[in-house]
């Protein structure tokens, strides 16, 4: 059992379990099944409620299983789910879960089933690029086992709002792949995408490819260390105009009230919990709310956007969905505006990470 009494659980957006370890995948780039095996390991449902009460116990009100992939075995985590909605439905649904899962979780409706009522409503998906020649060659096929937009609306009908990840730099892009990019977060409507450069991380098969090319590179000064097909300069320019299209504030806006109109609305109508409604919690609620209407509503340069969105939302009741949409698209604009000035970096692996942008949540 970790020892969830000494965080303070509370001062997190989310809260942290793992259920299992490892992934029977071998996408080129990653490095989960050489670190943690092909097959995983996996929690007890009796160890993963039991981590659970301790979690509640703490404050949480949303639980992220960290697990690399969710369905990594999926007779496992189809005897791990009625288990979660059983905990779920005896302490009136305090916890939100979300996780993550190879895209092809779109195939099994009902793992998708148990899921919601188990309360998930955010699924992230490595996606990584919409180009189906590019994902056979990272050795992702499991991604084309259905039309990756189908794949993706299926997850909606279910209540999930999918986060995806998407990764530049690739042997297989071309100069029209930014474009490629762009339409599909269009399309797709994803809110949030983790649009990273590829950067080869030790015992991948991505590394060792690379290494026999002798295409591995030092990494000082330079956002990636890999000798990239198109020059380095073009990668870091579709980069940065993949993230300021995709976070141009009406686009990132645009695609929430796409998600609160036609995702967050097939959710399990969850009953009221004393606990998520008890008056420490909403007086969080509305501190952030004041903290977002003065900094985004009145000073924010994009306050016109932020209104027009809100405004609904509000008439509607709809709270949650709306410091949930208001305080990420803070996070993700301001975050784009400092990598276009150079302060923020492209690849999550690259050494160094600064400090994150100003918080509203806290
Ligand atoms: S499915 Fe995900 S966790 Fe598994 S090998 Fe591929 S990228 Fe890694």
């Amino acid at each position: 059992m970790p020892a969830y009494h000494l965080t303070p659980i509370r001062r997190y957006f989310l809260a942290n379990i793992q259920f299992s370890s490892g992934c029977p995948y071998s996408c080129e780039f990653c490095d989960i099944p050489a670190l943690y095996g092909k097959n995983p390991r996996l929690k007890t449902p009796a160890q993963v409620l039991a981590e659970l009460d301790q979690i509640l116990a703490g404050g949480a009100t949303s639980v992220y299983f960290v697990d690399d992939n969710f369905i990594g075995n999926q007779k496992a985590t189809l005897e791990l789910l009625p288990h979660l909605i059983e905990w779920q439905r005896a302490h009136r649904y305090p916890l939100r879960f979300a996780c993550e899962a190879t895209l092809n979780i779109a195939k099994n409706e009902r793992v998708l089933a148990l899921m919601r009522e188990a309360g998930f409503v955010t699924i992230f998906c490595g996606i990584e690029t919409p180009e189906p020649q590019a994902l056979r060659f990272m050795s992702k096929d499991q991604n084309l086992r259905m039309p990756l937009l189908e794949a993706v609306r299926t997850l909606n009908r279910y209540g999930f709002e999918v986060v995806s990840g998407i990764i530049i730099g690739l042997d297989t892009d071309t100069p029209d792949t930014a474009d490629r990019i762009i339409d599909f977060v269009q399309a797709s409507e994803i809110p949030i995408l983790t649009i990273n450069i590829l950067y080869a991380l030790p015992r991948t098969p991505l590394w060792r490819r690379l290494e026999a090319e002798g295409r591995l590179l030092p990494d000082e000064g330079r956002e990636s260390n890999i000798a990239f097909r198109m020059p380095y300069e073009s990668v870091l320019d579709m980069w940065l105009r993949c993230i300021t299209t995709a976070y141009e504030p009406a686009a990132v806006y645009e695609r929430y009230v796409y998600n609160v109109e036609h995702t967050f609305s097939n959710r399990l109508p969850f009953p009221t919990n004393r606990e998520r409604a008890s008056w420490r919690n909403v007086l969080m609620g509305l501190a952030i709310l004041g903290r977002l209407f003065w900094r985004v509503g009145i000073r924010g340069d994009y306050r016109r956007t932020f209104w027009k969105a809100a405004l609904p939302m509000l008439r509607a009741g709809e709270l949650e969905a709306l410091i949930n949409t208001a305080v990420v698209s803070h996070h993700l604009i301001e975050f784009t505006r400092q990598c276009a000035r150079g302060v923020r970096e492209s690849s999550f692996y690259a050494p160094e990470a600064p400090a994150p942008p100003e918080a509203l949540a806290g």
